[in-house]
């Protein structure tokens, strides 16, 4: 990556050693980090709109995460937020993407994981290219998926499904384990860059669809969370 083509990335921590540690690891792939240590200057700073993405904790002194998740997504609908939180911490990941975040990594996390999270969004945002379309056939639950062909194969049986019940499948896979929220399923498959604005109904029918076709008895293999999103546990 040429020096002028640098990524700016905001990074709102209070713990210094954690802060300086993400700078570092950003700096070192090729990003031009700011490390800010505030809730609020950290909203200030994210408001300029120089920052292509924003690593965001949550308790922070001055403005709680969560404000200043709020606050820039009124401002900023594109702007993608990624959040830090502790682990085992459901309640925070879903109060998170209720504030608009759009995808977290739990502390202490890898930097491979870190850095594949970081590049997702910045690719979902356009500001980095866009990976080549899945077309790899992949396994999900019993079944395994083929792309080409838009079937998926397994316990006897062959199962037709659309592209679009194909792409949640690829997003879902993509986060086995993780919950994965309604805005970022909108901005992965459908492509909207402002998914607040869209009836996320959209992507409860789609999973009510790939339920009929993919379970069997032993119940679901997308699991709903709270109505905030999705996880499928591979
Ligand atoms: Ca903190």
């Amino acid at each position: 990556m040429s020096e002028e083509a640098r990524i700016p990335v905001l990074v709102v921590e209070d713990e210094t050693a954690i802060r300086s540690g993400l700078c570092d690891v950003l700096a070192f792939h090729g990003y031009e980090p700011t490390g800010v240590e505030r809730g609020d200057d950290g909203l200030a700073v994210g408001l300029s709109g120089d920052h292509a993405l924003v690593l965001l904790d949550l308790m922070l002194p001055g403005m709680s995460g969560f404000d200043v998740c709020e606050k820039l997504r009124e401002s900023q609908p594109a702007l993608p937020i990624l959040m830090l939180t502790a682990r085992g911490s459901e309640e925070d990941v879903l109060r998170g993407f209720r504030c608009g975040a759009d995808d977290y990594v739990t502390k202490p996390f890898s930097i491979a994981e870190l850095m594949a999270r970081v590049e997702a969004l910045l690719r979902r945002s356009g500001r980095l290219e866009k990976p080549e379309e899945q077309s790899e056939p992949f396994a999900f639950g019993t079944w395994t998926v083929d792309p080409e062909a838009l079937v998926a194969r397994g316990n006897e049986k062959e199962c037709v499904l659309t592209r679009r019940e194909i792409d949640v499948l690829v997003a879902l896979a993509a986060q086995t384990g993780r919950i994965v929220s309604r805005r970022s399923l909108l901005a992965e498959v459908w492509g909207y860059p402002d998914p607040d604005r869209v009836e996320t109904r959209t992507i409860d029918m789609h999973v009510a669809k790939l339920r009929k076709k993919l379970d069997g008895e032993s119940g679901s293999l997308i699991e709903t969370v709270r109505g905030e999103g999705y996880r499928y546990s591979g």
